[in-house]
């Protein structure tokens, strides 16, 4: 039997009476990599705060590692293993891809290695290593300003790894990037799925199917469907509800 990473249980988020997450069940294995879709206004980001601690459930729970989340704060999730990518990159412009990875490196050796006795830093992977794994090795040692947006991206993807989380949230990672940038990010977040629990949250089709193995269709705050790619794409309820809407999603 697989370990759940994450288990959540009818859980209910509302904002002045609005429920943006409406009794939602959900869970996953360590190891797996999820794509989380669904169209605007679907609940996508809000699940994503709840799972991170930035908002609380107004009823039910979420559950890492056996753990209920509720009497953490935040940092303190952050701490227990749960890593963010947000939407935009967040580096440092003025370092280089190699001072970027050495601080997140930093930050979570002084956090992990006296608070919760995580992997030695040789168990953990070299900043070269994490170079190689992002793409970046020939960018290395120039400022991080003058990278692509992609490069940004596939940077702060690595970033999120050497602070060694148990389970990394990505959103939306390839909004405005190129074909070639996107199927970049793409193929690093295939190579980093073989060792790491991943949840992306995507509303790109064309990404999606790159990397899909198991999805989850959001749709009003609650799961509207689950299984493989072709499954979801042929489900009467997804393509009214969300492929219906990718043409206006991809205008906007
Ligand atoms: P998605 O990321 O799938 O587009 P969100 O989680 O951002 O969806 O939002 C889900 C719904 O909840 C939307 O209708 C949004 O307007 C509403 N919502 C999100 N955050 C808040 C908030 N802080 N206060 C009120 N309504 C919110
Ligand atoms: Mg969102």
């Amino acid at each position: 039997m697989s370990e759940k990473i994450l288990e959540i249980e009818n859980l209910t988020v509302s904002f002045d009476g609005f429920k943006a997450i409406n009794n939602l069940n959900f869970s996953m294995n360590a190891g797996e990599l999820r794509v989380v879709i669904g169209p605007n206004g679907a609940g996508k980001t809000t699940f994503m705060d709840v799972i991170t601690g930035k908002t609380k459930p107004t009823t039910g729970q979420v559950t890492f590692k056996g753990k209920n989340l509720r009497p953490y704060a935040e940092h303190q999730i952050a701490r227990m293993g749960i890593g963010r990518k947000f939407q935009t990159p967040r580096v440092y412009q003025k370092l280089t891809p190699r001072e970027n990875l050495e601080l997140s490196c930093a930050a979570s050796k002084n956090v992990f290695a006296s608070l919760l006795g995580r992997p030695a830093a040789g168990e953990r992977r070299t900043i070269a290593g994490l170079l190689e794994t992002i793409g970046l090795v020939p960018k290395a040692d120039i400022l991080a300003e003058l990278l692509s947006h992609g490069e940004k991206q596939r940077l702060e993807i690595g970033m999120l790894v050497a602070q060694s989380p148990d389970l990394l949230l990505v959103d939306e990672p390839v909004a405005g990037l190129t074909d070639e940038e996107t199927e970049n990010v793409g193929s690093l977040l295939l190579a980093l799925a073989e060792s790491h629990s991943i949840m992306v949250i995507e509303h790109d089709m064309e990404f999606v199917r790159q990397i899909a193995r198991k999805v989850t269709v959001l749709h009003q705050g609650t799961v509207l469907c689950e299984g493989t790619m072709d499954e979801i794409q042929n489900d009467p309820k997804v393509i009214e509800v969300y492929l219906g809407t990718e043409e206006t999603e991809h205008v906007e």
